[in-house]
């Protein structure tokens, strides 16, 4: 059985990929060709956003929005230390520091209560009030905030755009797992100042190398992000108007992506069903806490990930299941600011408690559009006969 089969999908859609690809051998224009125009549109308005700017990757997309709002040194980025690295790594590459905010215990999303007390503390520089970051010199900026859509689910944006408003701060969505997530009838990705996705293969809309796209409705916050996206270029080619990056989407992956994108809806659907079902069957456990979904919220299910009671009943569950050729994953064995990269913030363990004891408890299972109703019940069974 495979984690994320990605075989299943490509068979529904090969002819399709393979016409597309070969439409690009033949036009020749590898980079910056017709496709991507045309996937950054239907993108746009599948988002419901004014502009789509596709890039070369996720981090990409996260580095070039970033950029668009000036994050340098002696800015501080308010984010979850619940997360993938390149979330917070980007905020380092540019002299920024990262603020670490817990999660709330049920989406594993960052909490806005959490928000509100570390913008406070950071205000009043009262490590006592909340854990801090080791910081010398003046206080920095508050500049924005970046919440991660984890395994799927969007954050609270009402509430969190509120916050960040407040403070004059920006929100940068990570809709990396995001993208096809829902909240309050608008889609992931369109939920802050700029929305930031990824098509790394394993993502709900995944290429077949690196890709991503940044997200806005704002025309000005647009064009600056396409500039950056060609090494700051002005109004012609060799026109530089500010630093920029090598950081395009390349025509052949929009290519297979607008493939994609035709039945990315369906999948999405597809997905909610095998969500559904694994909940139906593990619900009842006792000893795992199956996804908790709040009330006007669409989770994509990036991942479906459980909460084991003990770290030693993941194990074993774990083990259940790989001695049954049932591949599980761990996201995120440990969270950012317990990372060696990290280690100059001066965090210690106890800092954000919620994000330890998720990293210590979590896993996910195979989830995939095209995953099967028998395997879903044999995961289900080999789990609960463990517990
Ligand atoms: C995958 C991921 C990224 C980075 O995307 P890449 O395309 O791999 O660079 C950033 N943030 C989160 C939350 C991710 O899951």
């Amino acid at each position: 059985m495979q984690f994320i089969d990605l075989a299943a999908q490509q068979e529904r859609i090969r002819s399709k990929i393979e016409d597309r690809i070969h439409e690009v051998l033949n036009h020749g224009k590898y980079v910056m060709g017709p496709e991507i125009l045309t996937f950054e549109e239907s993108l746009a308005r599948f988002v419901g956003v004014n502009y789509c700017i596709g890039c070369a990757s996720g981090t990409d997309a996260l580095l070039m929005a970033l950029m668009e709002a000036d994050v340098g040194p002696g800015d501080a980025v308010f984010t979850t230390p619940f997360t993938f690295i390149a979330t917070a790594e980007v905020i380092f590459l540019l002299g920024a520091t990262p603020v670490f905010v817990d999660i709330d215990p049920q989406t594993f999303n960052l909490d806005a209560k959490h928000l509100s007390l570390a913008i406070q503390a950071y205000s009043a520089q009262d490590a006592s009030m909340y854990p801090l970051p080791a910081h010398e010199g003046p206080p920095l900026t508050q500049k924005a905030v970046i919440p991660v859509d984890l395994f799927g689910l969007p954050c609270d944006y009402d509430v969190i755009n509120d916050i960040a408003r407040a403070r004059k701060m920006l929100v940068i969505e990570d809709a990396a797992q995001g993208l096809g997530g829902l909240y309050k009838g608008r889609q992931a990705g369109s939920l802050g100042h700029v929305g930031c996705t990824s098509f790394f293969p394993a993502k709900p809309l995944g290429c077949y190398g690196d890709g991503g796209a940044v997200f806005t409705n704002d025309q000005e916050t647009a064009e600056i992000l396409k500039s950056i996206r060609g090494h700051g270029q002005g109004g012609n080619r060799y026109d530089h108007v500010r630093l920029g990056l090598n950081a395009r989407l390349d025509t052949l992956q929009a290519a297979i992506l607008l493939s994609k994108l035709e039945i990315f809806q369906e999948e999405i659907h597809l997905r909610q069903y095998v969500a559904e079902a694994y909940t139906q069957r593990l619900s009842q456990s006792g000893t795992l806490a199956t996804p908790f979904i709040p009330e006007g919220y669409g989770s994509v299910w990036a991942q479906y990930s459980v909460l084991a009671e003990t770290s030693d009943l993941r194990s074993r569950i774990q083990e259940a299941l790989k001695d049954a050729g049932i591949p599980t994953a761990i996201y995120y064995p440990k969270p950012l600011h317990l990372q060696p990269a990290f280690s100059n913030l001066g965090y210690h363990v106890g800092d954000f408690p919620v994000s330890e004891d998720a990293s210590a408890r979590i896993f996910s299972l195979p989830m995939h559009p095209y995953l099967k109703e028998k395997d879903i019940d044999r995961i289900c069974s080999i789990i609960l006969n463990g517990i």
